[in-house]
Order: C-alpha cells, then sequence, then structure tokens
C-alpha cells in the first residue's frame, strides 16, 4: 500500500526554496533569517557496493523511497509546495547522497506512527526517518540503523493552564483529556499514569491532536520533546510544555529485517555526515532553530543485527 499523500523533490532543480539545508533561503521567521547559510548536499560520485547488496540496488535504480512525517515542524513537515522539511529529511537526503543520489531522486512517502514497520515490510519504502523510537517490539518486524538523535517524552498544554505540572499529576485530574498518536511509543508510555484508558484520545497524527486542543476537545497532546518544541514555536504564546521528560526516545532508521549490510552502511553515513559537519548544519537549519534547542552529538550506533 502506497500512502495517498506521497511527494517528489524533482522540483527541486528549479525550486531554490525548497533546496536541501536551504531553509534560510526560503523567507519567513526571525529565526529562520539567524539560520546558518544554506549548504550544497554532498552526493557521492559512482559509489561501488556489493553487488546484490540494498545499496547496489538502490544506486542502480537511481531512485530511492524514503517513509518521513509531513506534519511534524522541525523534523518532517512538508511546505506549500508539498516538498517536506526538516532533521528527519536532512538527514535521510545525506544518506541518500552518500549513495550517489541527488534530492530530486527522493520519493518521499508519509509514514505515519503506525504505518512505518508496514511500509518497511511492504517494500514501499527503503528506509524511514521519522522520529522513530528503537525498541524491542518494532524490532521484531524491522532493523534499526542508529540511533541518530535521543528525544524524550513530555507533555504540553495550553499556555497558563497549571492543572498539572507533569505525568504524575493526570490520575487526579480525569477529565484532563491527553492526546496522542496510534502507534507511537508516548501514547503506550503515558497509559501508566491515566486514570482510565479513556483519558487518552489517539489520532493519526500530531496536527489532529492539535487541533482538538484548539477545539478544546483535548487538554494536552503527549510526544517527544522536539516534535512539541516544534508545535510551541510555530504556534506562538499557544502552548507550553510542563514538566521534565520521562522516557528516552533513541531515534533509528528503519531498515527491511536482517539488512544488516544496509544498516552498518547507513550508520557510516552518519558517521561522516557528522565528520564533516553535514550532522550539525542539519540540525541547525532544522530544529536547531527552535527556542529551548541545543546542537546534538551523534549518539554511538546501536550493533547492526
Ligand atoms: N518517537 C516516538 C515513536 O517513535 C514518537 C514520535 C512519533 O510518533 O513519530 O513512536
Amino acid at each position: 500500500m502506497r500512502l495517498t499523500r506521497t511527494a517528489t523533490r524533482s522540483t527541486l532543480a528549479t525550486g531554490a526554496c525548497v533546496a536541501v539545508l536551504a531553509l534560510s533561503a526560503c523567507g519567513g521567521g526571525a529565526a529562520e533569517e539567524e539560520a546558518a547559510p544554506a549548504a550544497e548536499p554532498s552526493v557521492a560520485e559512482a559509489p561501488e557496493f556489493e553487488e546484490g547488496s540494498t545499496m547496489a540496488t538502490i544506486a542502480e535504480e537511481g531512485a530511492i523511497q524514503i517513509g518521513t512525517k509531513f506534519d511534524q515542524p522541525g523534523f518532517g513537515l512538508t511546505d506549500l509546495g508539498g516538498d517536506p522539511e526538516g532533521f528527519d529529511v536532512e538527514i535521510a537526503t545525506y544518506i541518500a547522497g552518500q549513495l550517489g543520489l541527488g534530492a530530486d531522486a527522493i520519493e518521499w512517502v508519509e509514514a505515519p506512527s503506525a504505518e512505518r514497520e508496514n511500509l518497511i515490510e511492504a517494500g514501499e519504502v527503503d528506509l524511514v526517518v521519522a522520529t522513530y523510537t528503537i525498541n524491542d517490539l518494532r524490532k521484531e518486524r524491522i532493523t534499526f540503523a542508529g540511533p541518530y538523535y535521543v528525544a524524550g517524552q513530555q507533555i504540553m498544554v495550553n499556555a497558563g493552564d497549571t492543572t498539572i505540572a507533569g505525568p504524575e499529576d493526570l490520575a487526579a485530574n480525569p477529565d484532563f483529556i491527553v492526546c496522542s498518536v496510534t502507534g507511537s511509543t508516548p501514547a503506550e508510555n503515558i497509559r501508566q499514569y491515566l486514570a482510565a484508558p479513556e483519558q487518552l484520545v489517539e489520532f493519526e497524527g500530531y496536527d489532529d491532536c492539535v487541533s482538538a486542543m484548539e477545539n478544546g476537545q483535548v487538554q494536552a497532546t503527549t510526544t517527544d520533546n522536539v516534535i512539541l518544541t516544534g508545535y510551541v514555536a510555530e504556534n506562538e504564546g499557544a502552548y507550553e510544555l510542563v514538566g521534565e521528560q520521562f522516557t528516552e526516545e533513541p531515534y533509528g532508521i528503519g531498515l527491511a529485517k536482517g539488512d544488516t549490510a544496509f544498516c552498518e552502511f547507513v550508520n557510516e553515513a552518519l558517521a561522516s555526515a557528522a565528520e564533516d559537519g553535514s550532522y550539525e548544519e542539519a540540525w541547525t537549519a532544522t530544529a536547531g532553530q527552535y527556542e529551548g534547542t541545543e546542537v546534538p552529538t551523534l549518539p554511538e550506533p546501536d550493533p547492526c543485527v
């Protein structure tokens, strides 16, 4: 099943405003204007790979399908032209570059939280870079490269709402409804703090949660701090985070189960992005523009199994 909302980056060659790492060239808020100048993505010239490997197949095809989020500011969010932008998009674009593929060879496939393993198993995508927490349950179906970032779960409320100071206060406030996304780790993690299962409402994407907060249908949204930070920044004065992060969410890159050679290749690509400065640049041009974020250091990779 290919999700309906797909977008290709074929317009990249002509569309300067959607060029990789070119957020600063796209105008917009003050924070964007302060971003580092855009860098050209590096594309390996005629790289050679072992015959029959996933890398060789993708390089020969000259095209790659990548799953990412389309509705998460800072990590994966479609711009007005329908092209996604964000830290995940930059990381994925760098990996494609190491395969010898430029941005115009990427087909972006929307990968909602609950669909990520399905997309990989069905072969609809070659990899998924989508705020995707590495965990054992998911490892039963797919292989993760990375991690390339470590986030943590937090709660976002309407600005000035002091009903709760963290997840521990939820059980005592059963009418304070929390929203999260089906198939996400935060939706599972939050259950232990609730007065009853009905205190959690789940939607397909975080945009739906934020709309439900606007409508007053729910009082909070919970997911990874970096995703919530994006919503806080994009809706000035409307929302705030309460309490500290209460989980660790190491972000991995989802691949077909057992493809250890591809996993090792992706880990090498991540190491090379950290070494040549692309990792930091990708952060600074995207999620790093939001207040309160810090430039991360690339975590040590997990073994590819
Ligand atoms: N990192 C969490 C997860 O993989 C939450 C973010 C998301 O839903 O993509 O489930």
